[in-house]
């Protein structure tokens, strides 16, 4: 349950607030389940929200560096699983790459990826069509998801030139 009401309607394109807004609701799920947002936890958070497309956990682990010193990789893995297991990330499957949350759903509600060939974007909807229609179809074939992530590959709005809601082509 969520009874937000935070404003979703930001431009993916220049989403300078995002660190931000991911750290204040990791801060409040955290608070919510009794766990702690350490400061290596809150790192890797930022640093996924701050970046426009997933990321790799060795390329994480270049830029947490500070002082030309990377973190160790058991400490980014860890903070990581942490962060999956509380739905404040994503890991991408085809890329083998992380990304922050941007909504706030629950930890095992259908999430979909649009992933843009092109500009290497990756931005997340959720539909509660597909929603309903993928918990009909596993009810049907009885089989029980460990998670629903269903990933889309194409090109953005941005990259067919603002062409993306054009009706009828
Ligand atoms: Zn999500
Ligand atoms: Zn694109």
């Amino acid at each position: 349950m969520t009874d937000h009401d935070h404003d979703h309607s930001h431009d993916h394109g220049s989403c300078a607030a995002g660190a931000a807004d991911a750290l204040g609701r990791a801060e409040e799920v955290c608070a919510s389940r009794g766990a702690r947002l350490t400061p290596i936890r809150a790192k890797v958070l930022a640093a996924l929200a701050d970046s426009a497309t997933p990321v790799g956990a060795y390329e994480l682990m270049d830029r947490l560096a500070e002082d030309g010193r990377r973190p160790a990789p058991i400490t980014v893995y860890r903070a990581l699983d942490f962060l999956l297991t509380n739905g404040l990330v994503h890991r991408l499957e085809s890329r083998n790459a992380y990304l922050a949350c941007d909504h706030t759903h629950d930890a095992h509600a259908p999430v979909i990826f649009l992933i843009c060939d092109s500009c290497g974007e990756v931005s997340e909807a959720s539909s509660d069509d597909v929603a309903d229609g993928l918990s009909a179809l596993l009810a049907k074939v009885g089989f029980k998801a460990r998670s629903q992530l269903v990933e889309v590959a194409g090109e953005c709005a941005n990259c067919r030139g603002g062409q993306g809601r054009a009706a009828g082509a």
